[in-house]
């Protein structure tokens, strides 16, 4: 055992007590939605996910043909769709708020007012999304370029109650949203504050240049997360691990602990009261057999009682 870890962290827990603390946990994996959005429950549960993410649509296009009607009530009223505590969204990786090439800015609008429609007829109740990229035209420019595009998209689809999660970047090229000062931002100068929610990611952070590896740094990072944007903000955090170094601004996730994080950031996720709540899904490469997720999987719900 590291001898920093709390004597409370070695106490021995009762059989019950684990499967207890393990079942309230709401844990799980981003699913593909290849043979449609229904089958994403079945590949989740076939794990024992709790949580899960999903796309609304294809993320390696534009735009797709709308859900049918007969797609969202498979997936609404699917049978084992209440063995999932969460189910949430992420938007296509097309999508770039910031861009400044007109006819990008004008589809990722589109797209994004329609993946969140999507995602309201499946009643999940947000969808996450990188903030956007500037290209050259500058931090600042970016935030009131994104500003301005979820005024729009918020305009145009009034009824849509699924929020949108602006997750945390990496800073990688020139992606804004790797500091929380970019995020408060954005939520305090849009017109409707309460559709935005925020969605953290552990190799972003780190790549950000976050110290989320030691139990210090990781408490100094939420505490200041707090102060910034407020822990109520919070709706999901994504549990990836990082190939690449603290600071490297570079976007390379890995299994969990085989990475440069370390396991003290995510037994600190895994066991903090007030994240107890808040849905955590890896993103981590895998196969079509999710080998790979019940290995991450595992290692993650171990941590709950490390
Ligand atoms: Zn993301
Ligand atoms: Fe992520
Ligand atoms: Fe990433």
């Amino acid at each position: 055992m590291n001898p920093a870890t709390p004597a409370s962290f070695s106490r021995t827990f009762s059989r019950s007590e684990i499967e207890n603390r393990q079942s309230k946990i709401l844990l799980g994996a981003h699913m593909s939605i290849s043979g449609g959005v229904h089958i994403a429950i079945e590949r989740a549960r076939s794990i024992d996910c709790t949580a899960m993410q999903m796309f609304v649509k294809n993320n390696m296009q534009w735009f797709a043909r709308p859900l049918t009607r007969d797609e969202v009530r498979a997936f609404v009223e699917h049978r084992q769709r209440a063995e999932l505590l969460s189910i949430f969204a992420h938007a296509n990786y097309l999508i770039n708020l910031a861009a400044t090439n007109p006819l990008f800015h004008a589809n990722s609008i589109r797209a994004l007012s329609k993946e969140l429609a999507s995602a309201n007829q499946l009643e999940l109740p947000f969808l996450v999304l990188h903030p956007g990229a500037h290209r050259g035209a500058g931090e600042e420019a970016a935030l009131a370029k994104i500003i301005a595009s979820i005024n729009k998209v918020f305009r145009k689809i009034p009824k849509v109650k699924t929020k949108i999660a602006l997750e945390t970047t990496a800073g990688q090229g020139s992606c804004v949203g790797h500091r929380f000062e970019h995020l408060a931002h954005i939520i305090d100068n849009v017109r409707e504050p309460e559709r935005l929610c925020i969605c953290l990611d552990t190799a972003h952070l780190f790549a950000a240049g976050y110290d989320i590896g030691t139990e210090s740094g990781i408490r100094k990072t939420f505490r200041e997360f707090d102060r910034k944007i407020g822990l109520d903000r919070l709706v999901a955090i994504h549990l990836n691990d990082s190939k690449t170094g603290r600071g490297s601004r570079v976007d390379r996730h890995e299994h969990i602990g085989k990475g440069k994080i370390g396991l003290v950031a995510f037994r600190f996720i895994m066991r903090d009261r007030r994240l107890n709540k808040i849905p955590k899904v890896l993103e981590t490469p895998k196969g079509k057999d999710l080998r790979e997720d019940v290995m991450n999987l595992q290692t993650l719900r171990a941590l709950v009682l490390a």
